[in-house]
């Protein structure tokens, strides 16, 4: 008896993906076929309203290496991520988008990286934004750069959720259980041996973005709120600078009044300043209410997604006793 060949589980996440899971499943068992480990794919249906689920239900039956598991409704990417990482039994998982944009021919060279060189995950990351849309490429890179300057976990620009583990990292991550995920953060924080892997933007070989520019904002607010008090400390940096002013000008208009007398003039400056500062007394009211906001759903401990069919392997069954 040979020792047990190690199994790769491949996490792809798909939301409305009819178009593509076809040409992923080719392209990836194209380079998978050399590899010397066994696959598992996982897919995560995450409520899908196209024909993905049938899809995948035809994969299934076709090939028994083929699984996955299905959303009652449409709960995200990171929570698809999350029942993923969790349902995957192999002893390296690796998390993919169904589009093609993450490569399947770096497979072998990040399983390498893992199981030859001795690191604990291998991340990718995109070194160009070409073929998306300027002004996108342009808040992506602020947003890099503020959250890196507001959070302590390093958050590297243009990773992608594209990552090689081992299952001591898988574990780490699934210990963090919170209710918003936000994986780059996540990916980070939970540290390990990482190598980094470099390649230019590859386009979505068919379908379409399921990030509005409105969405990625929220996503964006999301992070820094899960990763950072920083706002907070905003807040209070902006208060004690009103209060300085404010006693700064009531010192000046004291004088003033003493020297010059009391002329009733200057009524237009001050509905200016009481907008301006009720203004910034809303928007650091907001900054607490996000902060309270994600304090309130963490503890309605709720569930991160809801499943309503699954096809798991016979592994994940002995693992159920
Ligand atoms: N995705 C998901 N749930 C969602 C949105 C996206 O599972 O609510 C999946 C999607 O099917 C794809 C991956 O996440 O496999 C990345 O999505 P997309 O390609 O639309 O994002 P982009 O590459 O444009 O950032
Ligand atoms: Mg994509």
């Amino acid at each position: 008896m040979g020792e047990e060949k190690k199994m790769l589980s491949l996490v792809v996440p798909a939301y409305n993906e009819e178009a593509v899971l076809e040409v992923f499943y080719r392209e990836t068992e194209r380079v998978t076929a050399r590899m010397d480990v066994e696959i598992e794919y996982l897919f995560v249906d995450d409520g899908s309203k196209d024909r993905t689920l049938s899809i995948l239900r035809e994969m299934a039956a076709r090939d028994k290496r083929v699984h996955y598991v299905s959303f009652s409704r449409n709960f995200g990417k990171e929570a698809a991520i999350y029942a993923g990482l969790q349902n995957a039994v192999g002893d390296y998982v690796v998390i993919m988008d169904a589009d093609l944009q993450d490569p399947p021919t770096l497979l072998p060279q990040m399983l390498e990286a893992v199981v030859k060189d001795g690191y604990d995950c291998v991340g990718t990351r995109r070194i160009s934004r070409k073929g998306e849309p300027p002004v996108r490429s342009f808040f992506a890179r602020l947003f890099y750069k503020l959250i890196n300057r507001v959070s302590k976990t390093e958050i590297v620009d243009g990773a992608r959720d594209y990552q090689l583990m081992s299952r001591k990292v898988v574990e780490a991550i699934l210990s963090m259980g919170e209710y918003n995920r936000f994986s780059k953060g996540i990916f980070g924080w939970v540290g390990y041996r990482k190598q980094w892997l470099e390649y230019e933007n590859i386009e979505r070989a068919a379908g379409e973005t399921k990030w509005s520019f409105w969405k990625l904002l929220l996503y964006a607010m999301d992070g820094i709120i899960a990763f950072s008090t920083a706002p907070l400390v905003l807040s209070s940096v902006l208060g004690f600078l009103f209060c300085i002013i404010a006693v700064v000008m009531t010192i000046v208009i004291i004088i003033r009044t003493c020297v010059f007398g009391d002329p009733t003039p200057g009524w237009p400056s001050l509905a200016c300043i009481i907008i301006f500062v009720a203004g910034i007394q809303l928007f650091c009211l907001g900054i607490l209410g996000q902060y309270l906001a994600k304090a309130y759903l963490e503890t309605k401990k709720r569930p991160i997604y809801l499943v309503s069919e699954e096809v798991l392997g016979e592994k994940e069954r002995l693992l159920d006793k």
